[in-house]
């Protein structure tokens, strides 16, 4: 089970990335977020728009739902990394193929200025500044937020990404 962080230290700037394209999309996002709002470390701070974008990488399956949401917690990024992979889990999320379709997803894309480069956990998510459907939401609620080791504010990697796929609120 996931533990709280010895101190009990709260932890602010943590975002998270939640995507879908398998079944009912927003109602897995909304489920996937009333279970970290009803968890007892996590306070949902701010959440984005929903945003349609279309697949990356395997391109033959149906359009993603994505969206950002704020959080503070007193888990560890490895207690939170825990409970999204429970939370992926429980709505029924199969590990098939990679980047196949999902009915959730959940990833850490931030955790205030920590850097951690584990086996199971990279975080700042290393794929940040490459994807439009995550820096789109992102820069729609904490635009002058910086992510360690980019330099640069989310604003500013979501006007400089090269990425073109179609994103649309
Ligand atoms: P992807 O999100 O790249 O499509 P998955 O969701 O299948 O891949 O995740 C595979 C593994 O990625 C997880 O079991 C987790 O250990 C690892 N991982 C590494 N960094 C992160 C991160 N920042 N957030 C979420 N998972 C991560
Ligand atoms: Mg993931």
């Amino acid at each position: 089970m996931a533990s709280p962080s010895p101190a009990g230290m709260l932890f602010e700037n943590v975002f998270i990335g939640l995507g879908s394209n398998l079944g009912g999309r927003e109602h897995h996002l909304r489920l996937a977020r009333e279970k970290l709002r009803s968890h007892p470390e996590i306070e949902l701070r701010q959440q984005s728009s929903l945003y349609r974008t279309a697949p990356v990488g395997v391109l033959d399956q149906p359009e993603f739902l994505n969206q950002v949401i704020e959080i503070a917690t007193r888990l560890t990024p490895q207690a939170l990394l825990h409970t999204l992979l429970q939370i992926e889990r429980e709505l029924g999320r199969v590990r098939d193929k990679k980047w196949g379709p999902r009915t959730i997803d959940l990833d850490i894309l931030a955790f205030d200025q920590r850097r951690i480069n584990t086996t199971e956990l990279v975080v700042p998510h290393p794929e940040i500044r490459r994807r439009r459907f995550v820096l789109a939401p992102w820069a729609e609620i904490a635009p002058d937020f910086r992510p360690p080791e980019s330099g640069q504010t989310v604003a500013e990697l979501f006007a400089s990404c090269n990425d073109k796929s179609a994103v649309h609120v």
